[in-house]
Order: C-alpha cells, then sequence, then structure tokens
C-alpha cells in the first residue's frame, strides 16, 4: 500500500503516520525527518538545507526529489510506504508520479487530515515544548502556514482530480483521528 499523508504542519502527519506504520509494517518517509537527520549529521546538504527549513520555507525541489528517489531505492519500500511531508507542490507531485510510475508503484491513496488554524497553533505550540524543533517558533510557523496555504494546499487537488484523495477529519484525539484512518483504509477497528 502506497499512502501519501497530507495536512498543514502540526495536523498530526508524523503522529498518526508512525501508528500506521505498526499496523501496516510499511515505513513511514518523512522528508522533513531525512532533512533534519542530515542537519544533524552535518553533511553539506543537511546544513544547506537547515538554512531553509529554519525560515519555513520550501528546499528546492531538485534537492528534495533526488534525497526521495535514494530513499525510495532501498529494499524496505518493496511492500509500500506511508509519504509524509512530500509532495509540497505541483511540481513535486508531478516529479512524484513520474519516479513512481517509472519504480512501477504508484500511489494507491492520499488522505488530507483536515484541521482548521486555531488547532494547528495549539498542536505546534504543545510539540515547540516537547520536541524542540528549530522550526516550530512563532514567526517560522505563521511562515510555514503561508507556504502551506499557498503551494503545498493544491496539491489535495491535484490528487482528488485524479480520484485518490481522501479527506479525513484532523479534530479530536489521536486515537480518533486514528480510527478515521483506519476506517478509510478499510482496516476494521482497533481493539480497545
Ligand atoms: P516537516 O517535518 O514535513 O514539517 O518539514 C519541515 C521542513 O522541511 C519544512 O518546513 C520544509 O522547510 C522542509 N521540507 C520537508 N519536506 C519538504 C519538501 N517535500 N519540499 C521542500 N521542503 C521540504
Amino acid at each position: 500500500m502506497r499512502i501519501v499523508l497530507l495536512g498543514p504542519p502540526g495536523s498530526g502527519k508524523g503522529t498518526q503516520a508512525a501508528l500506521l506504520v505498526k499496523q501496516l509494517g510499511i515505513p513511514h518517509i518523512s522528508t522533513g525527518a531525512l532533512l533534519r537527520d542530515a542537519a544533524k549529521r552535518g553533511t553539506e546538504l543537511g546544513l544547506r538545507a537547515k538554512a531553509r527549513t529554519d525560515k519555513g520555507e520550501l528546499v528546492s525541489d531538485d534537492v528534495m526529489s533526488g534525497m526521495l528517489e535514494e530513499r525510495l531505492q532501498l529494499e524496505d519500500v518493496a511492500k509500500g510506504f506511508i509519504l509524509d511531508g512530500y509532495p509540497r507542490n505541483l511540481a513535486q507531485a508531478n516529479s512524484l508520479d513520474i519516479l513512481l510510475k517509472r519504480l512501477n508503484q504508484p500511489v494507491d491513496e492520499a488522505i488530507l487530515i483536515d484541521i482548521n488554524a486555531e488547532q494547528i497553533l495549539k498542536r505546534i505550540a504543545k510539540r515547540a515544548q516537547e520536541e524542540g524543533r528549530a522550526d516550530d517558533t512563532e514567526e517560522t510557523v505563521r511562515n510555514r502556514l503561508r507556504v502551506y496555504a499557498e503551494q503545498t494546499a493544491p496539491v489535495a487537488d491535484y490528487y482528488a482530480e485524479r480520484g485518490l484523495l481522501t479527506r479525513v477529519l484532523g479534530d479530536g484525539g489521536v486515537d480518533e483521528i486514528f480510527q478515521r484512518l483506519r476506517s478509510i483504509l478499510s482496516l476494521g477497528t482497533a481493539p480497545t
């Protein structure tokens, strides 16, 4: 199963992806996490990208598609993957289509976690305390939300036009949202 998870910063994509990984046994590919890892390791690419991520700006499409292609070469994606944070604009959505066609692994489902601005700000404030991410400061978050609205939101329409998009309400608790995802993916109800 190849799933693209969409949603604004703070919508809970990472949290839900981690739960889906346990359920489905396929890897979670987060391009944001790949960038944070590269920066932590101090690679040239990682440090250059950090200048952008710290401001809430997107890293260039070329860098991101190269990074993703490299990740998709690893064997663990044979049974599928959950993609989180990519595609982030229409150009990336197009390159992903081309890349996955070449690998004979097209996207099966795109899921948009829908959440309003007020909840986003609440969640990010909580995450800032818990994780201390450099790009969770108030000014950067505001920029990330603007970049999302301008560049990333149209990606949902891209998948809707191809009949691949399902929207899921992102309000409520982690388990509640996970149940909604399970039902979309026909995974039944989790034992309580
Ligand atoms: P995330 O962890 O998905 O919120 O990503 C954190 C930051 O990494 C974003 O604000 C961007 O600066 C950068 N980033 C992650 N994925 C992409 C992507 N697909 N294209 C461009 N920049 C990205």
